[in-house]
């Protein structure tokens, strides 16, 4: 989605409404891939204030990830609100502007939308993807999921468990069933 600021700069009161659909390319996150389930979608507009041009937007899409504790796939929605100033790339930096705004750059006048979204998108993800908020996670000693039924393990050291990998509980599991 790349748009042209040619026209925009020209005018100084003029304003580009937005109203699109974005398929995003794969999201790796913490060597995860995050699968989008719906295309976003994206409302706002490009505007002219003060020869500074502005993008606000909202952003909603739907994901499909995995939880952080217990593996479950669930869906994750996002709704997130962008709100920057562009600036151009060799623009020289303006000393006397406090206000620090976010700001995004782009070249040759043409701003590439799909990207400042999907930047945006992987800077709101969570560390954590929790299915729920206190989900109980998989058991770090049989792997079970500690949510479906607690298991015989000794809980003691399953506290001190919770710095470990779910991955690595989830195949202590798969040996426990050979
Ligand atoms: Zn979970
Ligand atoms: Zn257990």
């Amino acid at each position: 989605m790349k748009i042209d600021l040619t026209s925009l700069k020209r005018e100084k009161k003029s304003q580009v409404d937005l109203n699109f659909l974005l398929t995003l390319d794969t999201i790796n996150y913490h060597g995860d891939v995050i699968k989008q389930l719906s295309p976003a979608s994206v409302t706002g507009k490009l505007y002219v204030m003060n020869d500074k041009i502005f993008l606000t937007c909202e952003v909603y899409t739907e994901f499909q990830v995995n939880c952080s504790r217990c593996l479950k796939s669930f869906n994750y929605p996002m709704d997130t609100n962008i709100s920057a100033e562009l600036v151009r790339e060799d623009a020289v930096e303006d000393e006397d502007d406090d206000e620090i705004d976010d700001l995004v750059y782009y070249q040759d006048d043409i701003i590439d939308l799909a990207e400042v979204v999907r930047e945006n998108i992987i800077l709101q993800l969570p560390m954590k993807m929790l299915c729920t908020e206190n989900c109980r996670g998989l058991c770090s000693q049989c792997g079970g999921d500690l949510n479906l039924h607690q298991c015989e393990c000794n809980s003691a050291e399953e506290e001190e468990g919770e710095g470990l990998d779910p991955r690595l509980a989830k195949l202590r599991k798969l040996l426990h069933q050979d």
